[in-house]
C-alpha cells in the first residue's frame, strides 16, 4: 500500500544527488522512516555520507556493489521497517537490484533511485534503463553543457583534458577533473 518507484536520472552534474537528498529530507520531515544507501566505490567526497557536487550531504548506509550489497539494501529495509529508501549511483549495482527495488515498491516502500542515464560513450546503463521502464515517476534532469551552455544530457569523459576514446573502461569514478556535462552536439567519443 502506497509503494512507489521513482527514478531520478540524467548526466553528471545534473543535480541528481541534490534532488535525491531533497526528497529524502522532505520525507523525514513528514516523519516517515527514511534511509539512504550508496555504493562503497563512490567515496569521492565522504565514506559515510551521500555528498552532492555542491556540498549538500546526508547520512547513508554504505553497501558493496555486488549481490551482497543488493541483499543488504533489501534486508536492512525490511528489518528496520524503512518506509522510504533512496539509492544514489544506482547504475553501479548489479542488475539484480532492479527486481529487488521493484518488489520493495510492491510491498509498500517508496523507493527513490538516482542514477546516470548514459555512460561516457552514450550507451545506456542497463540498471537505470530497466528501472526507468518500471518507474511510477521519472525525474529527468539536465546539466549545463560546459561548451555552449545549453542543456546537457551526456557525460563527457576527459583524459588529460581530451575526450576519452571508446575503448577506455566504462566505470571510472571521478569528479570535475575527469568528467564534464555536455549536450549531444558537444559530446565526443573518439574511436581510438
Ligand atoms: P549529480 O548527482 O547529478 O552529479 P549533484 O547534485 O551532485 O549532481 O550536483 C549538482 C551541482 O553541480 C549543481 O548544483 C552545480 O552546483 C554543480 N555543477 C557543476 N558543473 C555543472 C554543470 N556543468 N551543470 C550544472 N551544474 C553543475
Ligand atoms: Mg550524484
Amino acid at each position: 500500500p502506497g509503494g512507489f518507484l521513482e527514478v531520478i536520472t540524467g548526466p553528471m552534474f545534473a543535480g541528481k544527488t541534490t534532488e535525491l537528498i531533497k526528497r529524502i529530507e522532505r520525507q523525514a520531515f513528514a516523519r516517515r522512516k527514511v534511509a539512504l544507501f550508496k555504493p562503497s566505490i563512490d567515496t569521492r567526497y565522504s565514506k559515510e555520507e551521500v555528498v552532492a557536487h555542491n556540498g549538500l550531504r546526508y547520512e547513508a548506509f554504505v553497501v558493496p556493489t555486488d549481490e551482497n550489497g543488493v541483499r543488504r539494501i533489501m534486508e536492512t529495509t525490511i528489518r528496520e521497517g524503512f518506509e522510504v529508501i533512496g539509492i544514489d549511483e544506482v547504475q553501479f549495482f548489479p542488475i539484480e537490484i532492479v527486481d529487488v527495488l521493484n518488489r520493495l515498491a510492491d510491498e509498500g516502500v517508496y523507493v527513490i533511485a538516482s542514477g546516470l542515464n548514459l555512460d561516457f560513450k552514450g550507451d545506456p546503463f542497463p540498471v537505470t534503463r530497466e528501472l526507468l521502464v518500471r518507474a511510477d515517476n521519472i525525474v529527468y534532469l539536465t546539466a549545463v553543457c560546459t561548451v555552449c551552455g545549453r542543456p546537457a544530457t551526456r557525460s563527457q569523459r576527459l583524459i588529460d583534458g581530451k575526450p576519452a576514446p571508446r575503448n577506455s573502461p566504462v566505470i571510472l569514478v571521478g569528479g570535475r577533473e575527469s568528467y564534464e556535462a555536455r549536450c549531444r552536439e558537444h559530446h565526443i567519443v573518439p574511436e581510438e
